[in-house]
């Protein structure tokens, strides 16, 4: 069956895969895999409303490695399984860490990749995960991308519809840069959606600075909640919350961090200090300030 011809055009590519993805194998057999969680702030009060836990990998050195070097490999291989497997159940373990420390109220946002949540078998795994923990599903927010929720409606809708049955609840992740129809929004039944970055430093920039307004409209009149992400400078906070958008996460509040710093690291009461009395509305203003919690 293996032509030479065919052993010559594969070969490289396939040892070359075959390493790096062997370096995941590794790291998930070392229990090299961690989480980092970002909060995220009600911009009215200030005070944090959740959490959304983002992978990493710890090298051999003690380093962190982002997501962007070894998720789209996972996903690729679908090694995003058993790796995602172990960031839910990591999840869950901060969620009740976050519970001992008196935030049960926080929510706890988890992403998910289209391999994961188009697959029965590796959601009813999630699920024995969630019951096992104990945590109680409504804490438990999935974000799942656009570009995601998209790909198969059926399988997407029926799976997601499990995780909504236990009262979690769902967001749309990087909203507005894929290409989801209104009805099929309606249909999925999100909770929330997550204004895309992109949009949020787009504020105050010609064409796209309009996005991140129609978003916020969009989503007061479909009762969706609505949340910015990347959000760097008090300006854009200042915007944000003068066009009534409920929440926010980014490195203006706080970047992401470890559970232990979260959780002993005295936070300020709010995220937002410099919001007293009415919310500014306006033209967006140029000057950035600098991020208040590294
Ligand atoms: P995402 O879900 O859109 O996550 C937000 C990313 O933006 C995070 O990068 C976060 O650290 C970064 N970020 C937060 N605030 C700011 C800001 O103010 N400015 C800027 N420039 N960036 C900000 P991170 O942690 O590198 O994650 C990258 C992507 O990797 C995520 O994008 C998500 O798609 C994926 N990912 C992360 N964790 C997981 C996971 O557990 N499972 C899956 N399937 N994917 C994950
Ligand atoms: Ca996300
Ligand atoms: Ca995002």
């Amino acid at each position: 069956m293996n032509t030479p011809c065919l052993k010559r055009r594969f070969r490289f590519p396939q040892r070359q895969e075959r390493l790096r993805l062997a370096d995941l194998e590794r790291a998930l057999a070392q229990d090299r895999v961690a989480i980092v969680l970002q909060p995220q702030v009600d911009l009215v009060t200030g005070g944090i409303v959740g959490v959304e836990t983002l992978a990493r990998l710890v090298d051999p050195s003690g380093a962190l490695v982002s997501p962007a070097e070894f998720v789209p490999l996972a996903e690729r291989t679908f090694f995003i399984r058993p790796l995602g497997r172990r960031l839910f159940a990591l999840s869950c373990a901060a969620a009740n860490r976050l519970a001992e420390a008196g935030h049960e109220d926080w929510r706890v946002a988890i992403n998910l990749s289209a391999v994961q949540i188009a697959d029965p078998a590796e959601v009813s795994a999630l699920l024995a995960i969630l019951a096992e923990s104990g945590v109680d599903p409504r804490r438990i927010e999935v974000e799942l991308t656009e570009s995601a929720a998209i790909r198969s409606f059926a399988k997407v809708h029926g799976q997601l519809q499990r995780f909504r049955a236990l009262g979690a609840t769902v967001a749309i992740d990087d909203f507005g840069t894929g290409f989801c129809s209104l009805t099929y929004l309606l249909e999925l039944e999100v909770d929330r959606l997550k204004i895309d970055r992109l949009f949020i430093a787009a504020l105050g920039r010609g064409s796209r600075s309009g996005l991140a307004e129609t978003v916020i409209e969009l989503g007061r009149k479909l009762s969706l909640e609505v949340i910015a992400e990347g959000v760097e400078t008090e300006a854009e906070a200042n915007w944000l919350r003068g066009h009534l958008c409920p929440s926010a996460q980014g490195y203006y509040f706080s970047r992401p961090l470890a559970l232990e710093q979260l959780i002993g690291g005295g936070l300020p009461h709010s995220l937002m200090p410099h919001f007293t009395g009415a919310p500014p509305v306006g033209p967006f203003p140029r000057a950035a300030a600098a991020p208040m919690i590294h």
